[in-house]
């Protein structure tokens, strides 16, 4: 029998080459082999208080960029997280096991509380037990997360358990994290970081929605040495960065040259630069012209999300049916 893999999306922010190469291609590997439930995580982002304006448009832009990149909404199913109340449903009754206590030792519940000390409302400290209902709802078996979410799910997993054991039932299986292996890839960033983020500042990431002049001008200021290329020594991690860059972006024959370029001191990185540009470039195009097509398609997009809500509401209907009866709830 085929895996079940859940994996929610932020509403935030676009996708960068980083997000591409470090998610999005093993997400579209992964629906070739698994059952796999991709949901947009709106209800989560209200702890960020986001306007009726933003709110759709951050959801928009995510369903756009997650089918342009390859997720197909035959194979995997796709949804919008409010579009399946089953999963607050799920969340009410879950909370009823879950203790204060173990919400405030969350390492992500202290960190908002640090961060943004104005606004820790009940949906913060409340989140893993909304992350759980999101995971167990399909009767996950496999969740593939980041590093900033293995607590939460083993959180999940804690909540699974009790609520085998409160009834004496082995319903819940015990969702495990999804291991993406030897895949795992490291996109640097442009400004000598080890790792592109959207967050270090507004030239560290390309993004797969950039235009190419906007593309060639971030890559153009991107940080290498000052002064002469000195070969004797190890390259610095702004060079370093363009070369892995290139050595995704560009063909070998290209890499080759750039690379004896700097062992004989010649390199100009300018030149580098200009290259690696319309690399990306051709990389990018093809997304973002799918982008542009699919943002542009509301009927294709209202299709996409109806048939996701549908088959989502199968398989979670099933569920709360089910943890109802075994509660104790009953028809008169
Ligand atoms: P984030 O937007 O930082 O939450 O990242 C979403 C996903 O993209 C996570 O699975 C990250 O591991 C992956 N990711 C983010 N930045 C990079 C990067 N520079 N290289 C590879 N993977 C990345």
């Amino acid at each position: 029998m085929a895996n079940i893999v859940v994996s929610g999306i932020r509403p935030t922010g676009n996708l960068h080459l980083g997000n591409y190469f470090g998610a999005l291609k093993s997400f579209v590997r992964m629906q070739e082999e698994n059952e796999c439930f991709f949901f947009i995580a709106d209800y989560h982002s209200l702890t960020t208080h986001p306007t009726p304006g933003d709110l759709h448009g951050n959801v928009k832009t995510v369903l756009v960029e997650f089918l342009a990149c390859g997720l197909d909404p035959e194979k995997a199913t796709l949804y919008i997280q409010s579009d399946l109340p089953e999963t607050a449903e799920l969340y009410l009754l879950l909370n009823m096991n879950a203790y204060i206590g173990e919400l405030e030792r969350c390492t992500s519940f202290k960190d908002k509380i640090r961060t943004q000390p104005q606004n820790v409302n009940a949906g913060l400290l409340t989140y893993p037990t909304l992350m759980a209902a999101d995971i167990i709802i399909h009767k996950a078996h496999k969740v593939p997360v980041g590093k900033d979410q293995e607590q939460h799910l083993e959180m999940t997993r804690t909540f699974a358990n009790r609520f085998n054991r409160i009834y004496n039932v082995e319903y819940f299986p015990e969702p495990v994290a999804y291991n993406f292996g030897e895949n795992l890839v490291k996109i640097p960033g442009l400004d000598g970081s080890l790792k592109m983020s959207k967050s270090d500042n507004e030239t560290s990431a390309i993004f797969l929605a950039d235009a190419p002049e906007v593309i060639r001008k971030k890559i153009m200021r991107a940080v290498t040495d000052t002064g002469q290329p000195d070969p004797s020594k190890p390259r610095s991690q702004g060079v370093e960065n363009l070369f892995s860059l290139m050595r995704y972006f560009s063909d070998a024959f290209t890499l080759e040259t750039f690379k004896s370029a700097y062992a004989t001191g010649q390199i100009r990185y300018g030149d580098m630069k200009k290259q690696l540009a319309e690399d990306v470039i051709r990389f990018t195009t093809p997304f973002r012209e799918k982008m542009l097509a699919l943002a542009a398609d509301e009927s294709y997009l209202s299709k996409v999300a109806r048939m996701g809500a549908e088959k989502a509401h199968a398989s979670a209907a099933k569920t709360v049916r089910e943890v109802r009866e075994i509660i104790g709830f009953k028809h008169f």
